[in-house]
This record gives C-alpha cells, sequence and structure tokens, in this order.
C-alpha cells in the first residue's frame, strides 16, 4: 500500500530523511514517533508527495515515483498519489467563508465534478460519521477545535482516499477536545482504513497503532509492536525517548 526505498531529502544542503524505507500494509496503522526535528512530518508530507524526493522511491496504492524520473513523470505521479491519500494538519484550514458542509463538499465539485445535491448527499453522511450533522450549516468560526478538526476529517474523507495521513490532529486542540477527534480515529481505525498517524498521545498509540515507528535524525531507528516498544525498546534512543515521556 505503501513503500518507500532509500527515501531521501534534503532542506538546503541538511540531509533531513536519510534513506528512509518504510513499508505500510493496507489496514494498518502505523504511528510515527521521535523527538523535535527528527524528520516526521517531512516524512508524512513526502508520502503525501508533497515534498520532492531527492533520492530513493515512493509507493502509493501502486503509483511509483522515482527520484531520478524526468519532473512531468513525477508530477503527475506525485498529482496521482495525492488523490488517494488524506491529510489531516495540526491546523485545521477549513475555508472559513463556507459552511461545514461547504467545506466537505468543496473537493466533491470541484475535482469530481458532482452535481450538488449528490455532493451534499455525501458531505451529510460524512459529517454524520464524524458526529456533526447537526452543525452542517455553521461556519468553522462557530465551531470548537475539536468541531472544526472532525470537519477536516470528513473534508479529507470525501475523496475516498485508500490512505488517511494525520500529522499532530490533537496538538492544537484545549485538553477536553482531544477526546472526541481521537474517538473519530479510532473509528476509521476499526473501519479498516490505511493510516500513518503523528501524534504525542501515547495512550493513543498504544492502543491504535499496529506499529511504532521510532526516527530520530532522519532514520528509522526501531520499528515494533506498540507494547514491545513502550515496555522494552530495543534501542537506547527510543529507551530516552519513552523516559522523557514519564
Ligand atoms: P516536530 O516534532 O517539531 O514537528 P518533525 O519530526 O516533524 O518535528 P520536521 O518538521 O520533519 O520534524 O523537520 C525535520 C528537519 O527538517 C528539521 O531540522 C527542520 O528544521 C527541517 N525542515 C523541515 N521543513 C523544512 C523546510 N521547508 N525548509 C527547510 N528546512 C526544513
Ligand atoms: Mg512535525
Amino acid at each position: 500500500m505503501i513503500q518507500t526505498t532509500g527515501l531521501s531529502k534534503s532542506f538546503n544542503g541538511l540531509e533531513v530523511l536519510k534513506s528512509i524505507d518504510l513499508r505500510v500494509a493496507p489496514k494498518e496503522i502505523v504511528v510515527l514517533l521521535g523527538p523535535s526535528g527528527s524528520g516526521k512530518s517531512t516524512l508524512l508530507r513526502s508520502l503525501n508527495g508533497l515534498e520532492e524526493l531527492d533520492g530513493g522511491s515512493l509507493e502509493v496504492n501502486g503509483v511509483r515515483v522515482e527520484a531520478g524520473m524526468p519532473s512531468k513523470k513525477k508530477q503527475a505521479g506525485f498529482r496521482e498519489i495525492r488523490r488517494h491519500t488524506g491529510m489531516v494538519f495540526q491546523q485545521f484550514n477549513l475555508y472559513p467563508h463556507k459552511t461545514a458542509l461547504g467545506n466537505v463538499i468543496e473537493s466533491l465539485m470541484t475535482v469530481k465534478k458532482m452535481k450538488k445535491v449528490e455532493a451534499v448527499k455525501i458531505g451529510e453522511r460524512l459529517l454524520d460519521r464524524v458526529g456533526l450533522l447537526v452543525k452542517k450549516d455553521e461556519y468553522p468560526s462557530r465551531l470548537s477545535g475539536g468541531q472544526q478538526q472532525r470537519v477536516a476529517i470528513a473534508r479529507a474523507l470525501a475523496m475516498e482516499p485508500a490512505i488517511m495521513l494525520f500529522d499532530e490532529p490533537t496538538s492544537a486542540l484545549d485538553p477536553e477536545l482531544v477526546g472526541e477527534v481521537l474517538e473519530v480515529m479510532r473509528q476509521l481505525a476499526r473501519d479498516g482504513m490505511t493510516m500513518v498517524i503523528v501524534t504525542h498521545e501515547m495512550k493513543f498509540a498504544r492502543q491504535v497503532a499496529n506499529r511504532i515507528v521510532f526516527m530520530d535524525g532522519g532514520v528509522i531507528v526501531e520499528e515494533q509492536e506498540p507494547e514491545i516498544f513502550f515496555q522494552n525498546p530495543k534501542s537506547e534512543r527510543s529507551r530516552k525517548f519513552i523516559n522523557q515521556l514519564q
């Protein structure tokens, strides 16, 4: 479903991803952990075709992009990959002048060229799925952070992605709003969605992840089942990271 081979990425000569080999199987939930600056967001963005590759290759849902490909072919591949992946960021980035429903149906009408009545039907179903059908006509400014993030998830789901990528989806939320967003993500996991998640919610990571991928300094240091990772990590760097959490 996702496979990176020797994936590398530099910014201004600084290599922030160093030959990453990552495989994510269908329906797998992978949580990326690691200290600040270790490359988690850059890796997630690369998986979504938002970062140019400097080396290696990326395959998502059967679409393969290699660093050495001609630019046009690469860009076409990235576009295709973005169509199969939904991404949710720390900042919800909803369109402020559109209602909750308006936000969810936007891409259905512009990208999928659906008629409005058809898009509305799907949009309402998706808002219901994240528990927000009653708020469909509200503008983002009148929604709580947790509700805005749930709309952002519904919006990402509208494109029927094969994979959902989350970059610290609850980090900007007040503590009391974190749970409702995690619950929507838990439900997605139960529904069999393939997910790669960067989060600081360790209890959630432990309960929901099939695998923890621990990064430091642009490399994958350790990959492990959650129980083993948290109780008996192999590497010294993982151990240090876990000890700092407590
Ligand atoms: P955090 O936990 O703080 O979000 P992270 O693990 O997500 O950290 P990244 O954001 O992927 O880390 O950053 C990895 C490295 O790449 C950092 O040294 C960062 O400064 C650098 N970096 C990321 N994006 C850019 C950019 N657009 N231009 C230059 N450097 C960048
Ligand atoms: Mg980050």
